[in-house]
């Protein structure tokens, strides 16, 4: 039985991994030279909007899915004709657009952040003077790591955005004061069957994340944002692993952003769930049975970022479970990461911070 994916990034090259023990098949579908996937799998050289490609893979494939939502939703909407594309692809188009992705969470009674539509430097003005300063303009599209957005602080910061984004639809919304993120991964199944992972504690710094502590034991928030990734779930008939990004501010949820797809705050349940993420994706797209989502103990996972650290000196650290995507350093890409588990939460939140240190002694652990 044949998965394909869409994007061959260390995503597809982690479901890959958690596939093949259960006798799955891979093929992938890509632009790129030599991706992280490729290690694994044959790979179709290929734009991601390219119809005839798109095509040949799912005459090849059970089910195609993806692992990079930034894909043409027309083409996946073609495929659907010949063979069974799911996340469903109105879900990647909701997750494609913030602004889809706000009025979605809105309709759903999911508090988000006040917002405002921006599509010319009038409608900046007036956002800016309903919103205030600060706030962040991002671009409606395309965004991920921190890319195509801008804190904006005073009116020289609206120009210079402006500038710089303003040939793009964005999005103005206020800044959030928060106090931590946090984020909530769900599957759901073919026949509706859901799981919901514990939620995870997530540190950013520059736009891209650094480190995810899990399970976050904070029951209340956990109860909330697992109804509210149900809810979601429930409303695009999804099918698949679905990502729900906040912020904490005041002890209540702020809805940042959602991804149709297995997430990088989720990469500690490789080792530290009973079932990962990419096995229950890959289980509910297959319309297999879920696995349960239940922690075994407290994880912490650490992005490598721009530059891989030596082999021998990560492991050299009792307990690091390290995962290289195999792709060439440059600054600020994720290159690949590792999870230490603990039984004691307190153990790993030390872990966490030495580890840290050594790694990243730039960034500050609140
Ligand atoms: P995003 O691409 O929207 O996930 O943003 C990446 C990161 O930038 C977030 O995880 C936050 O750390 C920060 N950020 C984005 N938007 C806001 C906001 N409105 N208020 C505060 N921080 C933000």
């Amino acid at each position: 039985m044949t998965v394909g994916i869409v994007g061959a990034g260390q995503l597809g090259r982690m479901m890959a991994l958690a596939g093949y023990p259960l006798g799955l098949d891979f093929l992938f579908l890509d632009p790129a030279e030599r991706p992280p996937a490729a290690a694994l799998a044959p790979v179709l050289k290929s734009d991601f909007s390219n119809s005839t490609a798109l095509a040949a893979l799912a005459a090849r494939c059970e089910v195609v899915t993806i692992d990079w939502e930034n894909v043409s939703v027309a083409a996946l909407r073609e495929l659907g004709r010949e063979t069974r594309v799911s996340p469903p692809p109105a879900a990647i188009a909701a997750a494609q657009d913030r602004a889809s992705e706000k009025r979605l969470f809105e309709k759903l009674g999911i508090p988000t952040t006040r917002w405002r539509a921006v599509s010319s430097r009038a409608q900046l003005s007036a956002a800016v003077r309903d919103i205030g300063l600060p706030g962040m303009l991002k671009t409606r599209r395309m965004g991920y790591d921190g890319k195509g957005q801008a804190l904006l602080r005073t009116a020289a910061d609206v120009e210079r955005a402006w500038a710089a984004l303003g040939q793009v639809p964005l999005l103005y919304e206020e800044l959030v004061p928060f106090d931590m993120e946090v984020s909530v991964i769900g599957v759901r199944g073919r026949d509706g069957q859901c799981q919901v992972y514990p939620l995870n504690h997530n540190l950013h710094a520059g736009g891209i994340l650094r480190l995810t502590r899990a399970p976050c034991d904070q029951a209340r928030l956990n109860r909330l944002a697992r109804k509210q990734v149900l809810a979601v779930m429930e409303h695009l008939h999804y099918v698949g692993v679905l990502t729900l990004e906040y912020f904490v501010r005041k002890g209540r949820l702020v809805a940042n952003e959602m991804a149709p797809r297995v997430h990088n705050s989720g990469h500690w349940t490789i080792e530290g769930a009973v079932t990962s993420q990419f096995e229950n994706h890959l289980r509910a797209i297959l319309g297999l049975p879920l696995g349960a989502t239940r922690a075994r103990g407290y994880s912490a996972m650490i992005n490598l970022i721009g530059t891989m650290p030596g082999r021998s000196d990560l492991l050299r650290q009792p307990g690091v479970h390290l995962h290289d995507y195999g792709k060439d350093a440059r600054p600020g890409r994720k290159l690949g990461h590792l999870t230490v588990v603990e039984q004691d939460s307190a153990r790993c939140q030390r872990r966490a911070r030495q580890l840290m240190a050594e790694l990243a002694p730039e960034i500050h652990i609140p």
